[in-house]
């Protein structure tokens, strides 16, 4: 891997890189001057007591890499949603915008959306289809301002980006080559409790699915009694705000429903238990 950084990510403007290993070091100084003989000279061993990553924030900077909202230095913030066929990325305004300089603003605020953009296509490294919904704007030389430093900034990719001017609807299309993982790809996986949906069924919706069930089940089958296993949050509502509803599926059904809280099932899992 560290040869693939030197070979891949090291350009003229890289000033230093910094190693925080000494058997890595050495053995990279080895291959440098052997193959990459400017890069050589930039190497350094990082002898500093602070773990390196603490000393320029990495961990920081790759939660916001991760992260849906990328705030901007004016107020302003980004908004980055990856699913499976396109990225699309929605440009705001922090909160009120007064109408003096109201143009300016916006115009200001899509200028450093258009730097942090590029920036965090290259740190996530998202590839397809790529729709940014910059703030619109009334003046066409603004609109034009925009384009071109967006592409400035596109161009110091060194995956290649196709970037075309703006739609009718204000939208901007670019594709960017897809290389390898994306980030989030790379260091997480789907969340177990919604399979990566984003959200679950509140407490309320599981309970009436198990209402539901019950009944279903009722018309099925004849046993003694219905026994429910849920998360502790249903189980709750069921005695609690829900439990008028229980009482009268249970004579509906003439047969005893008892509940059983069980705190390792997530929210929308349950059980029914014939006995
Ligand atoms: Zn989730």
């Amino acid at each position: 891997m560290l040869q693939r950084v030197l070979r891949d990510l090291v350009s003229e403007l890289t000033q230093t890189i910094r190693i925080d290993s000494k058997e890595q070091f050495e053995g990279l100084l080895t291959f440098a001057k052997e193959f990459m003989p400017a890069s050589a000279a930039r190497l350094q061993l990082y002898k500093g007591e602070r773990p390196i990553f603490d000393l320029y924030a990495i961990d920081e900077e790759v939660a916001k890499a991760l992260g849906r909202r990328v705030d901007l230095k004016s107020g302003g913030y980004l908004i980055i949603d990856q699913t499976e066929a396109l990225t699309t990325v929605d440009v705001n305004t922090g909160g009120y915008v007064g109408a003096r300089n109201f143009d300016d603003t916006i115009f200001k605020t899509n200028l450093e959306a258009a730097h942090a953009i590029a920036r965090q296509l290259r740190l996530r490294n998202l590839g397809g289809i790529i729709i940014v919904d910059f703030i619109d704007m009334a003046r066409e030389e603004h609109q034009s301002a925009v384009l071109d430093e967006f592409k400035k900034q596109l161009a110091r990719d060194r995956v290649k980006t196709m970037a075309g001017g703006f739609s009718q609807l204000g939208l901007l299309e670019m594709t960017r080559k897809r290389t390898r993982e994306s980030l989030s790809h790379m260091l997480c996986e789907p969340c177990p409790s919604c399979e990566g949906k984003g959200s679950i069924k509140t407490t309320r919706t599981v309970v009436y699915d198990i209402l539901r069930e019950i009944l279903r089940e009722a018309r099925q089958f004849n046993p003694r009694e219905f026994r429910v296993v849920a998360s502790p949050s249903v189980v709750e509502l069921l005695l609690d705000e829900e439990s008028q509803h229980l009482a009268a599926l249970s004579d509906f059904i003439a047969k005893p429903i008892s509940l059983q809280s069980e705190s390792a099932m997530g929210q929308e899992q349950y059980d029914i238990v014939l006995l």
